[in-house]
Protein backbone atom coordinates (compact mmCIF):
# COMPACT_ATOMS: atom_id res chain seq x y z
CA UNK A 1 0.00 0.00 0.00
CA UNK A 2 1.15 3.59 -0.67
CA UNK A 3 0.68 7.11 1.02
CA UNK A 4 1.14 10.53 0.02
CA UNK A 5 3.87 12.22 0.57
CA UNK A 6 2.62 14.84 3.64
CA UNK A 7 1.53 11.23 5.43
CA UNK A 8 4.65 9.89 4.97
CA UNK A 9 6.52 12.97 6.82
CA UNK A 10 4.30 12.75 9.15
CA UNK A 11 5.01 8.75 10.17
CA UNK A 12 8.57 9.87 10.01
CA UNK A 13 8.07 12.99 11.90
CA UNK A 14 6.54 10.27 14.97
CA UNK A 15 10.76 8.77 14.72
CA UNK A 16 12.33 12.35 15.07
CA UNK A 17 13.07 12.66 11.38
CA UNK A 18 13.54 16.55 10.47
CA UNK A 19 10.69 17.20 7.80
CA UNK A 20 9.71 20.85 7.11
CA UNK A 21 6.38 21.80 7.95
CA UNK A 22 3.74 21.69 6.00
CA UNK A 23 -0.65 21.40 5.84
CA UNK A 24 -2.90 19.11 3.63
CA UNK A 25 -5.06 21.12 1.60
CA UNK A 26 -8.13 20.40 -0.42
CA UNK A 27 -9.16 23.73 -1.53
CA UNK A 28 -8.02 26.88 -2.59
CA UNK A 29 -8.96 28.44 0.77
CA UNK A 30 -7.51 25.97 2.55
CA UNK A 31 -4.41 26.43 1.03
CA UNK A 32 -4.46 30.09 1.74
CA UNK A 33 -5.13 29.57 5.67
CA UNK A 34 -2.13 26.86 5.46
CA UNK A 35 0.43 29.28 3.58
CA UNK A 36 -0.65 32.31 6.49
CA UNK A 37 -0.16 29.75 9.39
CA UNK A 38 2.81 28.17 8.30
CA UNK A 39 4.11 32.20 7.83
CA UNK A 40 2.78 32.96 11.22
CA UNK A 41 4.52 30.27 13.08
CA UNK A 42 7.80 29.70 10.82
CA UNK A 43 8.16 33.21 9.37
CA UNK A 44 8.91 31.90 6.14
CA UNK A 45 8.31 33.85 2.99
CA UNK A 46 8.73 30.69 0.72
CA UNK A 47 6.21 28.43 0.46
CA UNK A 48 5.67 25.32 -1.63
CA UNK A 49 2.68 23.53 -3.48
CA UNK A 50 3.13 20.06 -3.92
CA UNK A 51 0.58 18.41 -5.25
CA UNK A 52 -0.06 15.20 -3.57
CA UNK A 53 -0.81 11.72 -6.00
CA UNK A 54 1.04 8.38 -5.42
CA UNK A 55 3.73 8.83 -8.16
CA UNK A 56 6.81 10.59 -8.31
CA UNK A 57 8.55 13.02 -10.61
CA UNK A 58 5.81 15.64 -9.63
CA UNK A 59 8.07 18.73 -10.22
CA UNK A 60 8.86 17.72 -13.94
CA UNK A 61 5.20 16.44 -14.69
CA UNK A 62 2.47 18.39 -16.92
CA UNK A 63 -0.49 19.55 -15.99
CA UNK A 64 -3.13 18.59 -18.46
CA UNK A 65 -4.32 21.44 -20.58
CA UNK A 66 -2.11 23.67 -19.34
CA UNK A 67 0.27 24.11 -22.17
CA UNK A 68 3.82 23.26 -22.26
CA UNK A 69 5.42 25.89 -20.39
CA UNK A 70 3.14 25.69 -17.47
CA UNK A 71 5.01 24.82 -13.71
CA UNK A 72 4.99 21.59 -12.74
CA UNK A 73 3.26 19.56 -10.04
CA UNK A 74 5.60 21.13 -7.15
CA UNK A 75 5.83 24.60 -7.25
CA UNK A 76 7.54 27.26 -5.49
CA UNK A 77 5.97 30.41 -4.38
CA UNK A 78 6.89 34.12 -2.61
CA UNK A 79 3.08 34.59 -1.08
CA UNK A 80 0.00 32.82 0.49
CA UNK A 81 -2.31 34.71 -2.12
CA UNK A 82 0.27 33.05 -4.98
CA UNK A 83 -0.06 30.01 -2.85
CA UNK A 84 -3.71 30.05 -3.46
CA UNK A 85 -3.72 31.20 -7.13
CA UNK A 86 -1.68 27.66 -7.77
CA UNK A 87 -3.59 25.58 -5.35
CA UNK A 88 -6.80 27.33 -7.78
CA UNK A 89 -4.95 26.00 -11.10
CA UNK A 90 -3.80 22.61 -9.81
CA UNK A 91 -6.56 21.23 -7.74
CA UNK A 92 -8.77 18.64 -9.72
CA UNK A 93 -6.34 18.85 -12.60
CA UNK A 94 -4.28 15.67 -14.02
CA UNK A 95 -0.72 15.67 -13.47
CA UNK A 96 1.17 13.84 -16.08
CA UNK A 97 4.60 12.20 -14.34
CA UNK A 98 6.75 9.89 -15.91
CA UNK A 99 5.45 7.81 -13.05
CA UNK A 100 1.66 8.29 -13.93
CA UNK A 101 2.05 6.94 -17.14
CA UNK A 102 0.23 8.70 -19.53
CA UNK A 103 -2.90 8.80 -18.07
CA UNK A 104 -2.23 10.93 -15.54
CA UNK A 105 -3.45 11.93 -12.00
CA UNK A 106 -6.02 13.97 -11.20
CA UNK A 107 -4.59 16.09 -8.46
CA UNK A 108 -6.80 16.25 -5.15
CA UNK A 109 -5.27 17.56 -2.32
CA UNK A 110 -1.83 19.47 -2.11
CA UNK A 111 0.47 19.73 0.43
CA UNK A 112 1.73 23.40 1.62
CA UNK A 113 4.84 23.30 2.82
CA UNK A 114 7.67 26.07 4.65
CA UNK A 115 10.27 26.45 1.03
CA UNK A 116 13.86 25.23 2.77
CA UNK A 117 17.29 26.78 1.65
CA UNK A 118 18.74 24.27 -0.23
CA UNK A 119 22.28 23.76 -0.35
CA UNK A 120 22.61 20.03 -1.99
CA UNK A 121 20.26 17.08 -3.02
CA UNK A 122 21.24 14.32 -2.12
CA UNK A 123 19.71 10.60 -2.68
CA UNK A 124 18.80 7.72 0.68
CA UNK A 125 16.11 5.14 0.31
CA UNK A 126 15.68 1.79 2.33
CA UNK A 127 14.35 -1.45 0.82
CA UNK A 128 13.79 -5.11 1.55
CA UNK A 129 16.64 -6.55 -0.33
CA UNK A 130 15.68 -10.42 -1.22
CA UNK A 131 18.96 -11.64 -1.68
CA UNK A 132 20.25 -10.86 1.53
CA UNK A 133 17.12 -10.97 3.39
CA UNK A 134 18.12 -7.77 4.94
CA UNK A 135 16.67 -4.08 4.66
CA UNK A 136 19.55 -2.48 2.10
CA UNK A 137 20.27 1.13 2.20
CA UNK A 138 20.56 2.77 -1.09
CA UNK A 139 22.61 6.44 -1.39
CA UNK A 140 24.13 8.57 -3.61
CA UNK A 141 25.25 12.10 -3.57
CA UNK A 142 23.33 12.59 -7.07
CA UNK A 143 20.05 13.99 -5.27
CA UNK A 144 16.74 15.24 -7.08
CA UNK A 145 17.37 13.63 -10.37
CA UNK A 146 15.26 9.99 -11.38
CA UNK A 147 17.80 7.31 -9.63
CA UNK A 148 17.35 4.99 -12.51
CA UNK A 149 19.28 7.46 -14.76
CA UNK A 150 22.04 8.30 -12.32
CA UNK A 151 22.27 4.13 -11.71
CA UNK A 152 22.16 4.00 -15.88
CA UNK A 153 24.57 6.63 -16.35
CA UNK A 154 26.63 6.75 -13.29
CA UNK A 155 26.33 3.70 -11.90
CA UNK A 156 29.26 4.48 -9.16
CA UNK A 157 27.76 7.14 -7.52
CA UNK A 158 25.32 4.64 -5.84
CA UNK A 159 25.70 3.39 -3.04
CA UNK A 160 24.51 0.19 -0.98
CA UNK A 161 24.88 -1.65 2.31
CA UNK A 162 22.86 -4.26 4.37
CA UNK A 163 21.74 -4.11 7.48
CA UNK A 164 22.12 -6.62 9.73
CA UNK A 165 18.37 -7.68 10.90
CA UNK A 166 19.59 -8.89 14.17
CA UNK A 167 22.17 -5.97 15.54
CA UNK A 168 20.35 -2.64 13.51
CA UNK A 169 22.18 0.13 12.72
CA UNK A 170 25.91 0.19 14.18
CA UNK A 171 28.26 3.56 14.04
CA UNK A 172 29.87 1.69 11.06
CA UNK A 173 26.99 2.30 9.15
CA UNK A 174 26.93 5.77 10.01
CA UNK A 175 30.38 6.52 8.84
CA UNK A 176 29.68 4.39 5.86
CA UNK A 177 26.57 6.38 4.80
CA UNK A 178 28.64 10.33 5.81
CA UNK A 179 31.52 8.79 2.94
CA UNK A 180 28.73 7.61 0.78
CA UNK A 181 26.90 11.48 0.91
CA UNK A 182 30.53 13.33 1.05
CA UNK A 183 28.85 14.04 4.99
CA UNK A 184 31.28 15.88 7.42
CA UNK A 185 31.13 16.82 10.77
CA UNK A 186 27.72 17.74 12.13
CA UNK A 187 25.94 17.01 8.98
CA UNK A 188 27.71 13.49 9.11
CA UNK A 189 26.26 12.76 12.67
CA UNK A 190 22.91 13.81 11.12
CA UNK A 191 23.18 11.35 9.02
CA UNK A 192 23.85 8.90 11.50
CA UNK A 193 21.02 10.12 13.64
CA UNK A 194 18.18 9.89 10.66
CA UNK A 195 19.53 7.02 9.39
CA UNK A 196 19.09 5.35 12.64
CA UNK A 197 15.59 6.87 12.68
CA UNK A 198 14.70 5.38 9.39
CA UNK A 199 15.46 2.20 10.03
CA UNK A 200 13.39 2.24 13.44
CA UNK A 201 10.38 3.73 11.39
CA UNK A 202 11.29 1.04 8.34
CA UNK A 203 11.48 -1.82 10.88
CA UNK A 204 8.30 -0.65 13.03
CA UNK A 205 5.98 -0.07 10.28
CA UNK A 206 6.88 -3.03 8.26
CA UNK A 207 7.77 -0.61 5.00
CA UNK A 208 8.62 -2.26 2.20
CA UNK A 209 10.37 0.90 0.11
CA UNK A 210 11.30 4.26 1.84
CA UNK A 211 12.57 6.59 -0.61
CA UNK A 212 13.86 10.59 0.24
CA UNK A 213 14.42 12.15 -2.51
CA UNK A 214 15.92 14.83 -2.15
CA UNK A 215 17.03 14.65 1.46
CA UNK A 216 19.16 17.82 1.50
CA UNK A 217 21.89 19.74 3.47
CA UNK A 218 20.66 23.41 3.93
CA UNK A 219 22.50 26.74 3.57
CA UNK A 220 22.78 26.43 7.71
CA UNK A 221 24.36 22.82 7.72
CA UNK A 222 20.98 20.28 8.46
CA UNK A 223 20.05 17.83 6.93
CA UNK A 224 16.30 17.60 5.98
CA UNK A 225 13.98 14.89 4.25
CA UNK A 226 11.99 17.26 1.35
CA UNK A 227 10.37 14.07 -0.31
CA UNK A 228 9.17 10.69 1.07
CA UNK A 229 7.78 8.30 -0.57
CA UNK A 230 7.21 5.30 1.28
CA UNK A 231 5.09 1.79 0.93
CA UNK A 232 3.90 -0.66 3.07
CA UNK A 233 3.67 -4.81 3.12
CA UNK A 234 0.14 -4.85 2.72
CA UNK A 235 0.44 -8.41 3.89
CA UNK A 236 1.47 -6.28 7.38
CA UNK A 237 -1.32 -3.85 7.40
CA UNK A 238 -3.93 -5.79 9.69
CA UNK A 239 -1.63 -4.96 12.83
CA UNK A 240 -1.14 -1.24 11.47
CA UNK A 241 -4.64 -0.10 12.02
CA UNK A 242 -2.90 3.61 11.75
CA UNK A 243 -1.37 3.23 8.65
CA UNK A 244 -4.14 1.63 6.74
CA UNK A 245 -6.41 4.72 8.01
CA UNK A 246 -3.88 6.53 5.65
CA UNK A 247 -5.23 4.88 2.42
CA UNK A 248 -6.45 6.69 -0.20
CA UNK A 249 -8.53 4.78 -3.14
CA UNK A 250 -9.39 7.98 -5.33
CA UNK A 251 -5.54 6.81 -5.78
CA UNK A 252 -6.33 3.15 -6.34
CA UNK A 253 -7.41 1.64 -9.51
CA UNK A 254 -11.22 0.58 -9.23
CA UNK A 255 -10.50 -2.55 -10.82
CA UNK A 256 -7.77 -3.30 -8.23
CA UNK A 257 -10.09 -2.65 -5.35
CA UNK A 258 -13.01 -4.48 -6.81
CA UNK A 259 -10.75 -7.58 -6.98
CA UNK A 260 -9.45 -7.49 -3.79
CA UNK A 261 -13.15 -7.66 -2.27
CA UNK A 262 -13.08 -11.26 -4.21
CA UNK A 263 -9.90 -12.22 -2.82
CA UNK A 264 -8.69 -11.74 -6.48
CA UNK A 265 -4.74 -10.94 -7.55
CA UNK A 266 -5.11 -8.42 -9.81
CA UNK A 267 -3.44 -6.06 -11.21
CA UNK A 268 -4.10 -3.59 -13.79
CA UNK A 269 -1.83 -3.61 -16.86
CA UNK A 270 -1.91 -0.95 -20.18
CA UNK A 271 -2.18 -3.87 -22.91
CA UNK A 272 -5.71 -5.34 -24.67
CA UNK A 273 -5.97 -8.54 -23.90
CA UNK A 274 -7.65 -9.47 -20.35
CA UNK A 275 -6.48 -12.44 -18.63
CA UNK A 276 -8.09 -15.24 -16.32
CA UNK A 277 -5.56 -17.76 -14.81
CA UNK A 278 -5.09 -20.04 -11.94
CA UNK A 279 -1.95 -19.58 -10.67
CA UNK A 280 0.36 -16.70 -9.77
CA UNK A 281 3.80 -18.91 -11.87
CA UNK A 282 0.66 -19.66 -14.80
CA UNK A 283 -0.43 -16.06 -15.61
CA UNK A 284 3.00 -14.93 -15.02
CA UNK A 285 3.49 -17.17 -17.90
CA UNK A 286 0.49 -16.18 -20.23
CA UNK A 287 1.33 -12.57 -19.76
CA UNK A 288 5.40 -13.44 -21.05
CA UNK A 289 3.64 -15.94 -23.96
CA UNK A 290 1.01 -12.70 -24.76
CA UNK A 291 3.81 -10.56 -25.67
CA UNK A 292 5.45 -13.25 -27.13
CA UNK A 293 2.72 -13.43 -29.63
CA UNK A 294 3.04 -9.61 -30.51
CA UNK A 295 0.23 -8.23 -27.99
CA UNK A 296 0.41 -6.72 -24.35
CA UNK A 297 -1.66 -8.30 -21.60
CA UNK A 298 -4.61 -6.21 -19.95
CA UNK A 299 -4.60 -7.80 -16.46
CA UNK A 300 -2.64 -10.44 -14.35
CA UNK A 301 -5.21 -11.67 -12.99
CA UNK A 302 -4.86 -15.17 -10.51
CA UNK A 303 -8.43 -16.30 -9.47
CA UNK A 304 -6.75 -18.95 -6.94
CA UNK A 305 -7.16 -22.50 -6.05
CA UNK A 306 -10.56 -22.64 -5.50
CA UNK A 307 -12.18 -20.76 -7.78
CA UNK A 308 -16.12 -20.68 -7.27
CA UNK A 309 -18.60 -19.88 -9.81
CA UNK A 310 -18.85 -16.23 -8.30
CA UNK A 311 -15.35 -16.14 -8.01
CA UNK A 312 -14.54 -16.32 -12.05
CA UNK A 313 -17.71 -14.09 -12.86
CA UNK A 314 -16.42 -11.35 -10.49
CA UNK A 315 -13.39 -11.95 -12.43
CA UNK A 316 -15.09 -11.73 -15.83
CA UNK A 317 -16.97 -8.43 -14.63
CA UNK A 318 -13.58 -6.97 -13.48
CA UNK A 319 -12.00 -7.44 -16.95
CA UNK A 320 -14.39 -6.88 -19.11
CA UNK A 321 -15.33 -3.30 -17.28
CA UNK A 322 -11.86 -2.28 -18.08
CA UNK A 323 -12.28 -0.38 -21.89
CA UNK A 324 -9.10 -1.37 -23.32
CA UNK A 325 -9.36 -5.05 -23.14
CA UNK A 326 -10.28 -6.39 -27.13
CA UNK A 327 -10.21 -9.91 -26.24
CA UNK A 328 -10.24 -12.36 -23.11
CA UNK A 329 -8.12 -15.37 -22.61
CA UNK A 330 -9.26 -17.35 -19.58
CA UNK A 331 -5.97 -19.90 -19.20
CA UNK A 332 -6.89 -22.69 -16.47
CA UNK A 333 -4.46 -25.83 -15.11
CA UNK A 334 -7.56 -28.18 -13.10
CA UNK A 335 -5.56 -29.50 -10.90
CA UNK A 336 -7.68 -29.53 -7.21
CA UNK A 337 -9.87 -27.50 -9.37
CA UNK A 338 -11.57 -29.61 -12.13
CA UNK A 339 -12.15 -28.22 -15.43
CA UNK A 340 -15.87 -28.65 -16.24
CA UNK A 341 -16.50 -26.67 -12.82
CA UNK A 342 -14.12 -24.00 -14.70
CA UNK A 343 -16.02 -24.28 -17.64
CA UNK A 344 -19.18 -23.74 -16.12
CA UNK A 345 -18.17 -21.04 -14.17
CA UNK A 346 -16.66 -19.31 -17.62
CA UNK A 347 -20.03 -20.08 -19.14
CA UNK A 348 -22.22 -19.09 -16.10
CA UNK A 349 -20.25 -15.35 -15.86
CA UNK A 350 -20.24 -15.01 -19.77
CA UNK A 351 -24.10 -15.24 -20.02
CA UNK A 352 -24.53 -12.69 -16.75
CA UNK A 353 -22.15 -9.96 -17.89
CA UNK A 354 -22.31 -10.39 -21.57
CA UNK A 355 -19.58 -11.13 -24.34
CA UNK A 356 -18.50 -8.13 -26.50
CA UNK A 357 -14.91 -9.17 -27.34
CA UNK A 358 -13.20 -12.70 -28.51
CA UNK A 359 -13.41 -15.00 -25.45
CA UNK A 360 -10.35 -17.93 -25.94
CA UNK A 361 -10.36 -20.45 -23.09
CA UNK A 362 -7.52 -23.09 -22.89
CA UNK A 363 -8.23 -25.83 -20.17
CA UNK A 364 -5.88 -28.64 -19.08
CA UNK A 365 -5.91 -31.02 -16.18
CA UNK A 366 -8.41 -33.22 -14.43
CA UNK A 367 -11.79 -33.42 -16.20
CA UNK A 368 -10.37 -31.29 -19.34
CA UNK A 369 -12.74 -33.40 -22.07
CA UNK A 370 -15.66 -33.03 -20.07
CA UNK A 371 -15.06 -28.98 -19.80
CA UNK A 372 -14.28 -28.93 -23.22
CA UNK A 373 -17.49 -30.64 -23.96
CA UNK A 374 -19.59 -28.25 -21.58
CA UNK A 375 -17.63 -25.06 -23.98
CA UNK A 376 -18.52 -26.69 -27.37
CA UNK A 377 -22.03 -27.32 -26.28
CA UNK A 378 -22.82 -24.02 -24.45
CA UNK A 379 -22.94 -22.36 -27.64
CA UNK A 380 -21.46 -19.30 -26.65
CA UNK A 381 -19.21 -17.80 -29.37
CA UNK A 382 -16.01 -19.13 -27.46
CA UNK A 383 -12.69 -20.07 -29.55
CA UNK A 384 -11.47 -23.14 -27.97
CA UNK A 385 -7.04 -23.82 -28.01
CA UNK A 386 -5.65 -26.60 -26.73
CA UNK A 387 -2.31 -25.68 -25.17
CA UNK A 388 -0.91 -22.17 -24.00
CA UNK A 389 0.84 -21.54 -26.83
CA UNK A 390 -1.77 -22.41 -29.12
CA UNK A 391 -4.04 -20.10 -26.96
CA UNK A 392 -1.73 -16.97 -27.37
CA UNK A 393 -1.91 -17.48 -31.14
CA UNK A 394 -5.52 -17.12 -30.93
CA UNK A 395 -6.61 -14.98 -28.64
CA UNK A 396 -3.61 -12.35 -30.39
CA UNK A 397 -5.23 -13.22 -34.05
CA UNK A 398 -8.85 -12.81 -32.73
CA UNK A 399 -7.98 -9.31 -31.73
CA UNK A 400 -5.48 -8.56 -34.25
CA UNK A 401 -7.09 -9.78 -37.14
P1 LIG B 1 8.96 14.87 -7.00
O1 LIG B 1 10.09 13.95 -6.66
O2 LIG B 1 7.67 14.16 -7.10
O3 LIG B 1 9.26 15.71 -8.21
P2 LIG B 1 9.82 16.50 -4.74
O4 LIG B 1 9.16 16.61 -3.42
O5 LIG B 1 11.10 15.73 -4.78
O6 LIG B 1 8.78 15.89 -5.77
O7 LIG B 1 10.05 17.96 -5.28
C1 LIG B 1 10.75 18.23 -6.48
C2 LIG B 1 11.79 19.29 -6.22
O8 LIG B 1 11.17 20.47 -5.71
C3 LIG B 1 12.83 18.90 -5.18
O9 LIG B 1 13.91 18.19 -5.77
C4 LIG B 1 13.26 20.23 -4.63
O10 LIG B 1 14.26 20.81 -5.48
C5 LIG B 1 12.00 21.08 -4.75
N1 LIG B 1 11.30 21.14 -3.45
C6 LIG B 1 10.43 20.25 -2.94
N2 LIG B 1 10.00 20.59 -1.71
C7 LIG B 1 10.63 21.75 -1.41
C8 LIG B 1 10.64 22.61 -0.27
N3 LIG B 1 9.90 22.37 0.81
N4 LIG B 1 11.45 23.72 -0.32
C9 LIG B 1 12.20 23.98 -1.41
N5 LIG B 1 12.23 23.22 -2.51
C10 LIG B 1 11.46 22.11 -2.52
MG1 LIG C 1 11.29 13.67 -5.16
Amino acid sequence: MNIHEHQAKAVLKEFGVAVPRGFAVYSPDEALKAAKDLAKDTGTKVFVVKSQIHAGGRGKGKFEGLGADAKGGVRVVFSPEDVKSNADEMLGRVLVTHQTGPAGKQVNRLYIEEGADIAKELYLSLLVDRVSSRVSVVASTEGGMDIEDVAHNTPEKIHTFTIDPATGVFPTHGRTLAKALGLKGDVAKQGAKLLGQLYAAFNAKDMDMLEINPLIITGDDKLIVLDAKVSFDSNSLFRHPDIFALRDETEEDQKEIEASKYDLSYIALDGEIGCMVNGAGLAMATLDIIKLYGSEPANFLDVGGGATTEKVTAAFKIITSDPKVKGILVNIFGGIMKCDIIAEGVIAAVKEVGLKVPLVVRLEGTNVELGKKIINESGLNVIAANDLADAAAKIVKAVKG
